[in-house]
């Protein structure tokens, strides 16, 4: 049993079980998300008898950080943590001023195959449980915290497709929202997807305030099919038909994410046909030169041609921002992440 793992409700009944009255519970709790307290020894305010019991029946060493690496402006910093089964994941720190933004895996591995993308290169392994998701943001909160500073937002744009494990990945978002807890506020997560339609719909039900993020990259079928498999099941108009359908039920604008790759999809012509295609839609573009990967040829597009881009997309009536990229000599930008060793 992992500690993360467990809902409020859940500890409680442990506890219970235990003989140990309810409001032992909640000083667990509040030592696991409002003192960032990692391993029983820490819970100095519990009973010895209760300590030695959590340690001997709970997991808290879920995730272990086994390298570190900052990158050299030092406002990046990746983590590549080993998990109970010997598998390994990877999580990033970003530092933009106020900003302190967490980019979280959800799986080991991927099973989409987006052909630019480290993680997909790699393959699927399995998907992680929500206290593995939850650890790697307890992980960098503890860390912020004895560095007086915060966790300001949190991406799921790390390894994995959120929403092909939609339910650990829900799980993982309500347990760090949960009031009396973490309290980490919904609309400061963003989940990304390559376009898993049926659970953009599903998330669309349940209106929640959590952002929504699409990688897009192309507007053809062909080409888009090409980068990303995932089109061949879900082609462009299904899944732009589906975002209207996100928007519509939550009145929430959608990211779109486009990876400029030299000479593949970042001429004015593609953003000409970009424009078009979200016409009418509430929406964002996060155009971000692309991040190199071993395992695939395209290059990063210049700053030249992502001005243009971005400008035809403005001019279109689509806004747009070059996004900054961040921690490549780290390989910790996005698309980079692979546990290098697994
Ligand atoms: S871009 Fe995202 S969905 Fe595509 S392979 Fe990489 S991790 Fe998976």
């Amino acid at each position: 049993m992992l500690i993360y793992d467990l809902d409020f409700s859940e500890l409680v009944e442990i506890v219970v079980a235990w003989g140990q009255p309810v409001f032992r519970a909640q000083q667990i709790w509040d030592g696991l998300y409002k003192n960032f307290w990692q391993s029983p020894d820490e819970f100095t305010n519990l009973p010895k008898v209760l300590r030695e019991k959590l340690a001997a029946e709970i997991r808290f060493d879920i995730i272990t950080p086994t390298l570190k690496l900052d990158s050299t402006d030092r406002q990046t910093r990746k983590t590549l943590f080993r998990l109970q089964d010997g598998r390994q994941i990877e999580a990033v720190l970003m530092r933009y001023d106020r900003r302190k933004t967490l980019c979280i895996s959800t799986q080991v591995g991927c099973a989409m195959g987006c052909t630019f993308c480290a993680t997909g290169q790699m393959g699927f392994t399995r998907h992680l449980s929500s206290g593995e998701i939850v650890a790697q943001v307890m992980y960098y909160a503890r860390l912020l915290h004895d560095q007086q500073d915060v966790v300001t937002n949190i991406v799921l744009m790390g390894m994995g497709e959120p929403f092909h494990n939609y339910d650990n990945t829900m799980k993982a978002i309500d347990r760090l929202n949960a009031q009396d807890g973490y309290n980490f506020g919904a609309r400061r997560f963003t989940v990304s997807t390559s376009g898993l339609v049926p659970a953009i719909r599903k998330f669309a039900a349940e209106k929640r305030q959590v952002n929504l993020a699409v990688s897009l990259h192309a507007t053809e079928n062909e080409l888009r099919g090409s980068m990303m498999p995932i089109n061949r099941k879900y082609d462009v108009e299904e899944l732009i038909k589906a975002c209207h359908e996100y928007v519509l039920a939550t009145g929430r604008r959608i990211t779109f994410e486009w990876a400029l790759i030299n000479g593949v999809n970042d001429t004015p012509e593609q953003a000409k046909k970009l424009a078009k295609l979200l016409h009418g839609l509430l929406c964002h573009v996060n155009a971000i030169p692309l991040n190199p990967t071993t395992g695939y040829e395209g290059k990063a597009t210049t700053r030249e041609r992502a001005d243009i881009f971005k400008q035809v997309l403005e001019q279109n009536g689509i806004p747009c921002t070059i996004r900054i990229r961040r921690g490549i000599d780290i390989q910790a930008g996005c698309g980079q992440l692979a546990s290098h060793t697994a």
